[in-house]
């Protein structure tokens, strides 16, 4: 598109050639993020250090008539960050200032580039808590995490990212910045489009600043591990625990190819019969934490544990949580063409998730791995292609029906098709399985207020570009 004007020329014009690049490489590594689509190569990678320099970007969008698609670190995996209508990817790798931590109105403000993990070891610091852990957290950053308002397994207790928002600064498609929101930590001024931003998938406005609300850090922590002979047990297990009398802060569910993979890549040992575990952390007083481990080792003796493992010991901590942290990377150094689905279902339907999942990887010849936030009901399936394309080239195909029938049994369950990792490019073709036509129509509308000539990350959400 634009074969007219050249886009890394006008950019470096407007703002230097030390923002911009569109040499091969450049355009190859921002073709694709840590999903499996692509690659879409951009004409240009523009990396602005400030509000103003994304101001002049989006207005020279609008007046050339290119498309710009924002992105943070690039972890997303619905294709979110992807110039799938080519233009300009605007990356924030530039803005990691954390800009002030308040410690007594329980304040941060950061720039959007910040990574995840570097804005919580900051707050530890202070004594204060960013609970969202998306577990790409050493990498992704607040940016993207807004934009697609990331959960992880805190989430259960703690919630999403956009319980932690108060206010956003944004720039405008056509470059006009606006301050929404504010720093307090209630307010009801108008309709709340920080809300609406947050989730928005970055097709509304490009966030320069965050202000976030924190908390105190926890004081105690304890981790339980539990292993159970099926998934559908540990399934249960959650449900017991749930129903138990307390909240853990994460209840992580892995099944048994990702045990597989953890035991022959990973250097883990499970016992034979094996077949999930439950990963369950707590966070309380100091005087509450015997309690709560009792009332978890109950459960999950019930729901049929086959061995179980606790701790309030950091390093042994760090230790049973390293196999949940080293599952998926095993699995896509193992399985490079894996495609993984976020769905949630509700809390009590988890184990029916789980037996149709496993009927429809029969009947589709597509195995299957699940990682779960498990308490929040949010199943990540990787669905494992070879590492190669097969020979009579039906892998594909048995693929896409197989991740169409998942979606349709998901939505049966009460479900939802996107728990957080957003509809991005991946899913647009089924968004009408879950939103009526009339929501639809008001999205669009939405769209169309902030972006009237579809230029901010085109070809997200909606089904056409
Ligand atoms: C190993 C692994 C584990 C993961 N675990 C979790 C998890 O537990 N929970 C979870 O929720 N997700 C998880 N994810 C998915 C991913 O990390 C999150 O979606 C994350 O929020 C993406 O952040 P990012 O900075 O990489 O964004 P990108 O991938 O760069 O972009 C994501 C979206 O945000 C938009 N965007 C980025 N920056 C801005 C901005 N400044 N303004 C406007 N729009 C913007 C982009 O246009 C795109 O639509 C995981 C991913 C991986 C690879």
């Amino acid at each position: 598109m634009l074969a007219h004007l050249d886009l890394g020329a006008l950019l470096e014009r407007h703002l230097g050639a030390d923002r911009v690049r569109s040499d091969a490489e450049a355009l190859a590594r921002y073709a694709r993020d840590a999903s499996s689509i692509g690659p879409f190569p951009p004409e240009a990678v523009v990396f602005p250090s400030s509000a103003e320099e994304i101001s002049v970007v989006l207005r020279l969008a609008y007046e050339h008539g290119f498309p710009v698609t924002p992105r943070g670190a690039g972890t997303g995996l619905s294709g979110g960050a992807l110039p799938v209508c080519g233009g300009v990817v605007l990356s924030t790798e530039r803005m990691q200032q954390i800009k002030e931590i308040d410690d007594v109105s329980f304040t941060a403000v950061v720039e959007p580039g910040v990574v995840t993990g570097a804005l919580q070891q900051a707050l530890e610091a202070q004594g204060l808590f960013y609970p969202p852990d998306p577990a790409s957290l050493g990498t992704c950053s607040i940016g993207g995490n807004v934009a697609h308002n990331a959960g992880g397994p805190r989430a259960l207790k703690y919630g999403v990212t956009r319980d932690y928002v108060l206010g956003l600064d944004t720039v405008l498609p056509g470059g006009m910045p606006l301050r929404m929101g504010r720093r307090t930590m209630k307010g009801v001024v108008g309709h709340d489009v920080t809300a609406l931003f947050v989730g928005s998938e970055g097709t509304l406005g490009v966030t320069t600043k965050v202000t976030l609300r924190v908390i105190p850090a926890p004081r105690a922590w304890a981790t339980h591990l539990s292993i159970f002979r099926t998934a559908v047990d540990a399934g249960r297990a959650v449900t017991q625990i749930l129903r138990s009398g307390f909240r853990p802060s994460a209840l992580e569910l892995l099944d048994g190819p990702s045990i597989s993979v953890l035991r022959l890549h990973g250097n883990h040992a499970f016992p034979p019969g094996a077949g999930a575990i439950l990963l369950c952390e707590m966070d309380e007083e100091f005087e509450a934490l015997d309690r709560v481990l009792s009332l978890c080792s109950m459960a999950c003796a019930q729901a049929g544990a086959i061995e179980q493992r606790a701790t309030t010991e950091a390093t042994e901590r760090a230790r049973l949580w390293s196999a949940r942290r080293a599952v998926y990377p095993l699995l896509v150094a193992t399985f490079p063409r894996i495609h993984v689905e976020d769905v949630c279902v509700p809390r009590g339907r988890i184990p029916e998730a789980l037996r149709r999942l496993d009927m429809l990887a029969a009947q589709h010849r597509i195995p299957t791995a699940t990682i779960a936030h498990a308490g929040d009901g949010n199943l990540h399936v990787g669905l494992l292609r070879g590492a190669e394309p097969d020979r009579d080239g039906t892998e594909d195909e048995r693929l896409e029906r197989m991740r169409a029938d998942l979606l349709r049994d998901i939505l049966r369950l009460g479900g939802t098709i996107a728990g957080e990792h957003g509809i991005g490019y991946a899913k647009r073709h089924f968004l009408g399985w879950e939103l009526s036509p009339e929501m639809i129509a008001l999205q669009r509308k939405l769209k169309m207020v902030f972006d009237p000539k579809h230029l901010l990350n085109p070809g997200k959400i909606f089904s056409e570009a």
